[in-house]
């Protein structure tokens, strides 16, 4: 019997061809390009280039190809039902983790190919996490585990109720053993909670301080979901790497962004996850006072693009029936909408986004070493945003997903 003292490793390299090229950054799409991936691995992005030898070749005719989406804020446990809540209230750890496993699966087959779970319960997100590693069929997954929230606070049913300074920095310690990616904490009330009041912080300056100062010492991030203008406020004195929301919310409508604030978010990089995405689902609709503020959220979100705050796709996906797995291909129009070109919008929802998550070294742009998660769309996404709809073909880490 001989044993091999070398192994050749076989290299599996794929040519996918198309009509255009958007790689999440450059503003012009790339004439008839080939992508050639090796494996899990984009190798080589080039126009009008001959296929290496020996590459299987897809050839995907008239069609665009762009990196996979980026969400940077999803809630995977819930199943974008009417009473979300409800559901979940109603499965236990395993059935809530076959939702949350069904439901990525929707998010990669609509492209979106990297998600960051801001809320689970039980940490459920990690274990997908670190399913998805070995599973072409799941997105890149980052994980917050449950929010952090006050006793009967917004989102307390998730399971993570702190009070006080020791409270919080606790809680902030317990995340950070388990291993989560981010920190996320309620600093004001929020719309799916009974009681709980957008329009109202739910912490104060000291607990919020203690939350990011102890999310910093273990080398994390931390984000806070903020409506209150005043939650906003603290959380920015208090060190928040970035914001979910930021609405600004008023009992009856929303405030202006104060100037120092939108000085502050400019200058300090703040990311800013806005809640765009609103899926055409018949018979459902966004709740009323959400539609009367609308003027105003896109009134400020304008201000904020011209004071070149970092915004990025943070959907809500799950929360209701307008958000399903895959709705951050419906942020595109609402951030043309705020005054982004298409490709802007393109970018905050690729490149841009992979970096504020933390990953920019590896996704949201399709260049050689970048990992081979690539959606194909026919048509032109940038002159006509509906082509973003009609996928041709979703790859996750080089794997083609079976539609
Ligand atoms: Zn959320």
């Amino acid at each position: 019997m001989t044993t091999p003292t070398t192994v050749t490793e076989r290299r599996r390299l794929t040519a996918i061809r198309a009509a255009w090229l958007f790689d999440g950054t450059n503003p012009n799409l790339l004439p008839n390009p080939t992508v050639v991936l090796d494996g899990r691995t984009i190798l080589s992005v080039g126009s009008a280039v001959p296929v290496p030898d020996g590459a299987t070749v897809v050839d995907l005719g008239s069609a665009t190809l762009l990196p996979g989406l980026v969400d940077g804020h999803v809630h995977l446990i819930f199943d974008a039902s009417d009473d979300p809540v409800s559901a979940l209230a109603r499965r236990d750890a395993a059935a809530a983790f076959a939702t949350m496993t069904s439901f990525a699966r929707a998010a990669a087959r609509g492209g979106v190919t990297t998600v960051r779970d801001l809320g689970d319960r039980g940490y459920l997100a990690l274990g997908l996490r670190r399913a998805a590693a070995t599973d072409p069929t799941l997105p890149e997954i980052l994980a917050a585990g449950p929010p952090i929230t006050t006793p009967g606070g917004h989102c307390h049913f998730l399971g993570d109720e702190a009070a006080g300074v020791d409270g919080v920095r606790a809680a902030v310690r317990a995340h950070a053993e388990r291993g989560v990616d981010i920190i996320k904490i309620m600093a004001s009330g929020g719309n799916m909670t009974p009681g709980s009041r957008p329009e109202q912080p739910q912490y104060g300056l000291a607990e919020l301080r203690a939350a990011a100062d102890e999310a910093h010492r273990h080398n994390l991030p931390i984000t806070a979901h903020a409506h209150a203008t005043q939650a906003i406020v603290d959380g920015l004195a208090a060190g928040m790497d970035s914001f979910e929301h930021l609405t600004f919310m008023t009992a009856d409508g929303v405030d202006p962004i104060p100037d120092e604030v939108l000085t502050a978010l400019a200058r300090r990089a703040v990311t800013v996850g806005m809640t765009l995405g609103l899926a055409p689902v018949p018979g459902a609709a966004p709740p009323p006072g959400m539609v009367a503020r609308r003027p105003a959220l896109i009134a400020n979100g304008r201000r904020m693009l011209g004071a070149g705050v970092n915004m990025i796709a943070g959907t809500d996906a799950g929360i209701a029936p307008i958000k399903p797995p895959d709705v951050i291909r419906w942020a595109i129009p609402q951030f043309q909408q705020l005054g982004m070109t298409a490709a802007e919008a393109l970018h905050a929802c690729t490149a841009r986004a992979a970096t504020a998550l933390g990953l920019g070294h590896r996704k949201g742009q399709l260049r050689p070493g970048y990992d081979a998660d690539i959606l194909a769309v026919d048509g032109d996404p940038l002159s006509d945003p509906a082509a973003l709809h009609a996928i041709r073909a979703v790859y996750i880490r080089g794997t083609a997903l079976t539609r």
